[in-house]
């Protein structure tokens, strides 16, 4: 039997008709550029993660670069963050000029470690930049409580956590500013690329509205010098269709998350931890073993499909040879990507696909 990682088609035969019709609104209309439905997507991404404001955006990945830009963090400066996550936390931080300093994870959560901060603070030191990895919020209250005692901003990368909660309150609304991605593959994924920020700083959120067109205030008028990142309009509609089903898509996951741990309790597999007070969304379902490769190997032959997430920690990037960094610097992330695998978690699976994926992991382990 053959169990993808993600299926997107069963998804969309299930919101084939109002998805449809929606895109052919766009379409009648050819309103590809801002407009009602982009703003109306905003208003309710807002209200879904409990912000006051909402900007759309070309991309998570612009979404964390204009964050940056609109606290006017540049050359010389400095942003904390963790080195076992997406290319794009790092990648926004050096593309806006600043330099990223890593610190590493709590090996049970996989986010950042508040412990670790302070040692990494600098005179230069602007912002912290916490993710909230795999759909879990990392241990916000701290890394705020460090921020505010040091004067620095708090920028959220919840590219995988739209919905994820942390002491009852939502994934983006946690820090200063927060940043989602629509990439096709995130709980709320888009048919393309798009992205948002969130904040409760209206004179933030203003000026991020110039940033994503220029810079301008008034057509043809450029106070500053912004980028061309747009919410597309045509993805606007996909994903307002799509945020009416996000509840129980990531309920479902958490549904399927309860299963294989129940499968996998008392084995050699590690489950993902689940902080009290909350909510997981499983944007990926991690598991962790030491034999990892081998693991991967049995469930290519198996038709299982499964990814790392991520192979090789950022701080051993070559693009990022010359901030110094070397093997050894962060152990909980180098391990942490040498054990780590990612298995199908999507909402729509059967349960026998449940059960071959479970069954085959514990054979594996359990002749290990
Ligand atoms: C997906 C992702 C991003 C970037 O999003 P894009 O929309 O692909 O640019 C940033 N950070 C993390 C942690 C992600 O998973």
């Amino acid at each position: 039997m053959n169990v993808p990682l993600l299926d997107l088609k069963r998804q969309y035969k299930t919101i084939k008709n109002e998805i449809d019709a929606s895109v052919a609104e766009v379409l009648e209309t050819q309103g590809f550029k801002l407009g009602p439905n982009v703003a109306r997507f905003e208003e309710l991404v807002a209200e879904y993660s409990g912000a006051k404001r909402a900007v759309g955006v070309a991309s998570g990945t612009d979404a964390l670069l204009l964050a940056l830009m609109a606290y006017g963090i540049s050359d010389g400066d400095e942003v904390i963050t963790t080195p076992y996550t997406f290319f794009a936390t790092a990648g926004s931080i050096s593309r806006s000029g600043a330099t990223p300093v890593f610190v590493d994870i709590d090996p049970v959560s996989y986010n950042m470690d508040p412990a670790k901060i302070e040692a990494a603070i600098t005179k230069r030191t602007k912002a912290i930049m916490p993710i909230h990895l795999y759909g879990q919020c990392a241990d916000m209250d701290p890394i705020m409580e460090i921020a505010a005692k040091h004067d620095l901003v708090v920028i959220e990368d919840a590219a995988q956590a739209i919905g994820a909660e942390y002491k009852g309150r939502r994934a983006g609304s946690l820090g200063h500013m927060g940043c989602f991605s629509f990439f096709p593959s995130k709980n709320l994924g888009g048919y393309g690329d798009g992205g948002m920020i969130v904040t409760d700083n209206d004179e933030k959120a203003d000026l991020l509205v110039s940033l994503r067109e220029h810079g301008q205030t008034e057509l043809y008028h450029h106070w500053t010098i912004g980028m061309n990142s747009r919410l597309d309009a045509l993805q606007a509609v996909v994903l307002m269709v799509k945020l009416g089903h996000l509840d129980d898509w990531s309920n479902g996951r958490s549904a399927n998350a309860e299963y294989y741990n129940e499968r996998f309790s008392g084995s050699p597999v590690m489950t993902p931890h689940l902080e009290e007070g909350n909510r997981h969304i499983y944007n990926q379902y991690i598991i962790r073993v030491t034999d990892r490769d081998g693991l991967r190997a049995h469930l290519k032959e198996q038709g299982i499909g499964n990814a790392i997430y991520y192979p090789l920690s950022l701080h051993l990037q070559k693009c990022f040879a010359s901030l110094g960094y070397g093997e050894g610097n962060m152990p909980e992330s180098e391990k942490a990507s040498r054990e780590t695998l990612s298995i199908p978690i999507f909402s729509l699976l059967t349960d026998a696909e449940k059960d071959h994926v479970a069954t085959t992991i514990l054979e594996f382990v359990n002749a290990g």
